[in-house]
C-alpha cells in the first residue's frame, strides 16, 4: 500500500500548492519511489470543464477524457506520469455521487449525511489505485477554515486515523508575512493556521513557509516550537525565478529529506537530481530569444493557457532560447490592421478557444502568418480559424464558416467548413452526443490517435506516423472540403484513423504553419517537450535569423 502525503494550505490562497506537490512528487522519483499526485477541490462544480478560464485558468484534460484542475498539468510537467480521471476530484462530484447512490437506494433505510457519507465517498476515492505506487500526494484545494473545505479535511483526517502508524504524512503551506517597517517576518499567521488544523485534528509534520525573506533561525525555531513540529521539518519557500528551478529549490531547502524522516524511510536513498539541474541550465542560460505572439482570447489571465506558455518555455529550452511569448487580443483586428501588431514577431500562436468573440481577429491572423511566411501554430480553433481563412480567401468559399458560431447567433451565417460533430468512434466503439446536451464533460475529450501522412512536415516532427495526442472540442473541419482545400495548397497531414476526421493541416509552401485540432501542449514537460512545441520554436529561432 501506498504511503499519503496530504498537502494543505493556510493563510492565503495561491501559495503554490500544487507547484510543492509537483516538485515534492518530481524529488521522491528522483530518489528512486513511484509517485501519483491528486487534487481534492472543495468547490460545487462536478469539474471544472464548465468553469470560465477567466474565473478558474485552464482546463486541463487526460488522456481518459477528464477535465481537470490545472494543478493536475503542473504534476505532469514535473513527473512524467500521466494523471487520469480518478486523480481529481470536487464536491460536486461526490455529491453528485452520493445523491445517486442515494436515489438508487443504496443506503436505504439511512439519514444520509456529510459524516459518515460524504466523507466515506472522499476516503473511497483517496484509497483508488494505492496498490499501484510507492507515494500517493493528495493536494487539498483551497485554505484551511474554508466552509466548503470541511469534509474533505474531516475525511483525511480519519483517513490516517484509519491507517496503520507512519503511513501518512501532512504537510501545510503557509505564509510569512514581511514587516517592513520593523523589518521582521512575521510568524503569528502561521501559527493560527497551524491551530485550526490541530482544531480539526489534523496535526502537520511538516511546515513549508512562502517567503520573501531568508527566515532567520530564531524564527524558525519559534515556528517549530509553537507548531509543533521539528525544526528542520520547517522548510523555506522562496520566489524562484522559474517554476521549474522548484524541485532543487526544495531540495536544497531539505523538502525530501524532511518528508521521508517524517515516515521514517532511513537511510534515505540518495537523489539523482541530473535531469532537474539540466532544465534549470536550460532555463537560466538562453543563447538567444524568440519573441511569439499569442492571438487568443482569455489574454488577460496568464493561467488561461497556462500548458500553451509552459510549453513555449519547453520547446525554448530544447533550443536553447528564451521564449518571449506576447498576449494579443484577437479583438483587437477587426478594428486595427493586424500587421500593425504582428510583424516584427517571430512566430505566431493561435490558441484553442470558444464561441464567436475574437475569431475574426484569428482569421486575420492566419492569414498573415500564411501570407508573409511566419511560423504558425494553430491550435484547435486556431485550426479551425486557419482552415476557415484558407476557404474563404483561396477557396472560394466566402461564406465559410463555423456551425459554432451559427449555433452561438441562432441562425445560419456560414457554409459549415467546420460543423457540429454528433457521432465518432473512439477505440471500437462509437460515442454520439445530441446538439442541447448537457455542457459538462460531452465534447471529444481525452486521447485519441492520429495518422500522419508519410513525408509531411508533421510526420518528420514526430518521427512516426502514428501519434495519439489530447482532445476537447464539440466542432471539427469538414472532411469534404478536403479536395477543395488541398488544391489550393493546404494539406490534411493527420487524420483520424478511420479517415474521417481532419486532426491536422499544413501548408504546402509555407516555411512552417501547421494547424491541429487537439492540444499537444497538454503532454509538453520540461524534460520531453512536444515535439510540434519544440520545433515551432526552432523555426522561430530560424525565423529571428533572418529579420
Ligand atoms: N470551440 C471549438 C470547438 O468546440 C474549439 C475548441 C478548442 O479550441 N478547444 O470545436
Amino acid at each position: 500500500m501506498a504511503r499519503y502525503v496530504f498537502i494543505t494550505g493556510g493563510v492565503v490562497s495561491s501559495l503554490g500548492k500544487g507547484l510543492a506537490s509537483a516538485a515534492l512528487g518530481a524529488l521522491l522519483q528522483a530518489r528512486g519511489f513511484s509517485v501519483r499526485l491528486r487534487k481534492l477541490d472543495p468547490y460545487l462544480n462536478v469539474d471544472p470543464g464548465t468553469m470560465s478560464p477567466f474565473e478558474h485558468g485552464e482546463v486541463f484534460v487526460t488522456d481518459d477524457g477528464a477535465e481537470t484542475d490545472l494543478d493536475l498539468g503542473h504534476y505532469e510537467r514535473f513527473t512524467g506520469v500521466a494523471a487520469r480521471k480518478t486523480d481529481s476530484i470536487s464536491s460536486g462530484r461526490i455529491y453528485s455521487n452520493v445523491l445517486e447512490k442515494e436515489r438508487r437506494g443504496d443506503y436505504l433505510g439511512k439519514t444520509i449525511q456529510v459524516i459518515p457519507h460524504v466523507t466515506n465517498e472522499i476516503k473511497d476515492f483517496i484509497h483508488i489505485g494505492e496498490d499501484e505506487v510507492d507515494f500517493m500526494l493528495c493536494e487539498i484545494g483551497g485554505t484551511v477554515g474554508d466552509i466548503e473545505g470541511l469534509p474533505f479535511f474531516e475525511a483525511i483526517r480519519q483517513f490516517a486515523h484509519e491507517q496503520p502508524r507512519g503511513q501518512c504524512v501532512f504537510m501545510h503551506l503557509t505564509l510569512l508575512p514581511y514587516l517592513a517597517a520593523s523589518g521582521e517576518l512575521k510568524t503569528k499567521p502561521t501559527q493560527h493556521s497551524v491551530k485550526e488544523l490541530q482544531s480539526i485534528g489534523i496535526a502537520p509534520d511538516i511546515l513549508v513557509c512562502r517567503s520573501e525573506h531568508p527566515i532567520p533561525e530564531k524564527e524558525r525555531e519559534k515556528l517549530a516550537l509553537f507548531c509543533n513540529v521539528r525544526p528542520q521539518s520547517v522548510i523555506a519557500a522562496y520566489d524562484l525565478k522559474s517554476i521549474y528551478d522548484a524541485p532543487l529549490a526544495y531540495h536544497n531547502e531539505g523538502l525530501d529529506q524532511a518528508v521521508l524522516d517524517a515516515f521514517g524511510i532511513t537511510p534515505a536513498p540518495r537523489p539523482k537530481l541530473d535531469v532537474w539541474e539540466d532544465v534549470s541550465d536550460r532555463i537560466h542560460n538562453p543563447e538567444g530569444e524568440v519573441k511569439i505572439a499569442i492571438v487568443g482570447k482569455y489574454t488577460q489571465l496568464e493561467d488561461a493557457y497556462k500548458s500553451i506558455a509552459e510549453a513555449l518555455t519547453h520547446g525554448g529550452m530544447a533550443n536553447r532560447v528564451r521564449v518571449k511569448s506576447e498576449w494579443i487580443d484577437s479583438e483587437i483586428f477587426d478594428r486595427e490592421d493586424p500587421a500593425v501588431y504582428l510583424q516584427g514577431f517571430h512566430a505566431i500562436l493561435v490558441p484553442g478557444g470558444f464561441g464567436e468573440r475574437g475569431t475574426e481577429g484569428k482569421i486575420k491572423a492566419a492569414q498573415f502568418a500564411r501570407e508573409r511566411n511566419v511560423p504558425y501554430l494553430g491550435i484547435c480553433l486556431g485550426m479551425q480559424m486557419a482552415v476557415i481563412e484558407a476557404a474563404r480567401n483561396l477557396a472560394g468559399l466566402p461564406d465559410a464558416g463555423s456551425e459554432e458560431f451559427d449555433h452561438e447567433a441562432g441562425k445560419k451565417r456560414f457554409t459549415p467548413v467546420v460543423y457540429h460533430l454528433k457521432e465518432w468512434v473512439q477505440g471500437n466503439h462509437t460515442v454520439a452526443r445530441k446538439v442541447g446536451d448537457d455542457k459538462g464533460g460531452t465534447m471529444r475529450l481525452g486521447a485519441y490517435s492520429a495518422t500522419l501522412t508519410k513525408g509531411s512536415k508533421v510526420a518528420e516532427i514526430y518521427g512516426t506516423t502514428d501519434i495519439e495526442e489530447r482532445h476537447r472540442h464539440r466542432y471539427e473541419v469538414d472532411n469534404r472540403y478536403r479536395e477543395k482545400l488541398e488544391k489550393c495548397g493546404l494539406i490534411f497531414s493527420g487524420m483520424s484513423p478511420d479517415g474521417r476526421l481532419p486532426e491536422i493541416v499544413e501548408w504546402k509552401d509555407h516555411p512552417w504553419f501547421i494547424g491541429v485540432q487537439f492540444h499537444p501542449e497538454l503532454k509538453s514537460k520540461p524534460f520531453a517537450p512536444a515535439p510540434l512545441f519544440r520545433d515551432f520554436v526552432r523555426a522561430a529561432k530560424e525565423m529571428s535569423r533572418l529579420v
